[in-house]
C-alpha cells in the first residue's frame, strides 16, 4: 500500500520517498515507492507525469488489489531513497479540468435537478454525461453561470476524510460504492463529494469554466467543457477563426452569422437562376440541333451537368421520330432518348454502348442515362450509339 500524498496536498510537486521495488516490464520498468505525490489514472483523471531521480516516469496506475500505485519509467530506479517531481504544469491543467467539472455538476444539479453519471478529462477537452430528460441552451447558458459565480468568489475548497457511514447527513452530491474511510472534496456552501482526484485549494485557481458543446448520447446528455488555460486557448481559437471569417466577408464577427445566412440564401438563389438559365440553353441547343432536320441526332456536348444533358436530351424527343444520344464531356453523363412514336429500345441500346466502357446506368425503353469512367472515349461511345441505331433503322 502506498501512502498517497496527494490525497492531503495537491499542491506538492516534489517529494522525497524510499523506492520499495523496480521490476522491467518491456522496455520500461515498474516502480513502487514507500509514497508518492504521482496521481495514478483513475476516476476520469489522467495520470500525472515527471521525474524519479534522472529516471521519466511516463505511466502511473493503480494496483487496486494491494492499493499499491506503481510508477512506470523510462529507466531502472535503484532502491533506497529517491527524489520526485512531478510536471507541475500538466497537474495544474488536470486539477483545474477536475475542480471545474465538480462546480459544473454541482451547478447542473442545483440547478435542474440533473445528476452527472460520468465524468471524462481528455487532452483537448473534458467530458460530463448528464441524465436529463433534455439539455438546452438555456440549461448550458445557467449551469455555466453558476460555476463561473462559484469561481469567482474565490470559496476555499477543503478535502476530509469521513466514514461511509457518516455520509447519510452531509448532503453528498453523488453515493459512491466504495465502503470504509472515505476521501471527501467540500467547495464551501457548494458542493461535497468523495473523490480520490486533485483539485484546487480555492475554487477562483479554476479561472474559468467554458462549455463548448452538448450532444445526446444513448440516454445521456454530454456536456463538452474546458477550464481555465484550456477556456482562454479555447476562446481565443474561436475567436481567431471567428475574426478571420468576418474578414473573408468584410464583416465585423458579430455580423457574422447574419452575413453567413444571408450569402447562403443568395448563393440558393444564384444556383435556382443558374439551373433555369441552363435548362432555356440546352433546350436552345437542343432546338438548334432538330434544325439540321435529322432523324438520329448524336451529340456530345463540351460543358453540362446531367440535369442540362437530361433536359436537351427531353427536347430532342418531343419532336416525332427522332433518336436522340447526348452527352456532356464534362460530366461524361450520356442521355438516350426517342419519341414516343420512334423505334427502339433506349435501355437496352444504353446497355450495349455503356456496358462494355464500363459505364452504369438504365431506364426505360424511351429514355434512358448513364454515366461512363474517366478512361471511356466518349466520341467512340456515341460513334457507337449512331452505328446501332442507323443499322436498326434500315
Ligand atoms: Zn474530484
Amino acid at each position: 500500500m502506498t501512502e498517497r500524498l496527494y490525497y492531503t496536498d495537491s499542491f506538492l510537486r516534489e517529494f522525497d520517498a524510499q523506492a520499495i521495488s523496480c521490476e522491467a516490464s518491456g522496455e520500461r520498468f515498474e516502480v513502487v515507492l514507500d509514497r508518492t505525490a504521482f496521481y495514478p489514472t483513475s476516476g476520469g483523471q489522467p495520470h500525472d507525469t515527471g521525474r524519479l531521480g534522472d529516471a521519466n516516469v511516463v505511466d502511473v496506475f493503480d494496483r487496486e488489489a494491494d492499493h499499491t500505485i506503481l510508477h512506470v519509467t523510462d529507466r531502472p530506479v535503484l532502491p533506497g531513497a529517491v527524489h520526485g517531481a512531478i510536471d507541475w504544469e500538466r497537474r495544474f491543467d488536470h486539477l483545474q479540468q477536475h475542480t471545474g467539472q465538480h462546480l459544473l455538476s454541482a451547478a447542473f444539479l442545483k440547478l435542474f435537478r440533473f445528476p452527472t453519471v460520468s465524468f471524462h478529462l481528455g487532452r483537448e477537452i473534458s467530458t460530463i454525461d448528464l441524465e436529463a430528460p433534455s439539455v438546452v441552451p438555456r440549461h448550458i447558458e445557467e449551469a455555466e453561470r453558476l460555476a463561473n459565480l462559484v469561481i469567482f468568489e474565490d470559496r476555499p475548497i477543503a478535502v476530509s476524510f469521513r466514514e461511509k457511514e457518516e455520509l447519510a447527513g452531509l448532503g453528498v452530491r453523488k453515493q459512491v460504492e466504495r465502503e470504509g474511510t472515505l476521501r471527501l472534496v467540500g467547495i464551501e456552501e457548494f458542493d461535497i463529494q468523495p473523490c480520490g482526484g486533485t483539485h484546487a485549494a480555492r475554487t477562483g485557481q479554476v479561472g474559468a469554466i467554458l462549455v463548448r458543446k452538448i450532444e445526446r448520447q444513448k440516454q445521456l446528455w454530454r456536456v463538452e467543457f474546458v477550464c481555465g488555460a484550456r477556456a482562454i486557448r479555447g476562446a481565443r481559437s474561436d475567436f481567431e477563426a471567428l475574426g478571420a471569417a468576418a474578414r473573408e466577408i468584410g464583416c465585423g464577427p458579430a455580423e457574422l452569422p447574419g452575413m453567413v445566412k444571408k450569402l447562403i440564401e443568395e448563393g440558393k438563389r444564384a444556383n435556382r437562376e443558374r439551373g433555369r438559365t441552363m435548362e432555356r440553353v440546352a433546350e436552345f441547343e437542343a432546338q438548334s440541333l432538330l434544325a439540321r432536320g435529322e432523324k438520329i441526332i448524336v451529340h456530345a456536348f463540351d460543358e453540362g451537368d446531367a440535369v442540362f444533358v437530361r433536359r436537351a436530351a427531353a427536347t430532342l424527343a418531343k419532336q416525332p421520330g427522332v433518336q436522340a444520344v447526348v452527352a456532356s464531356r464534362a460530366a461524361r453523363h450520356f442521355v438516350f432518348a426517342r419519341a414516343e412514336d420512334a423505334a427502339g429500345d433506349m435501355n437496352l441500346l444504353l446497355r450495349e454502348v455503356l456496358t462494355p466502357a464500363g459505364g452504369k446506368g438504365g431506364g426505360t425503353k424511351e429514355f434512358a442515362q448513364g454515366t461512363v469512367p474517366e478512361a471511356a472515349n466518349l466520341d467512340e461511345l456515341l460513334a457507337r450509339a449512331r452505328e446501332r441505331m442507323a443499322r436498326e433503322n434500315t
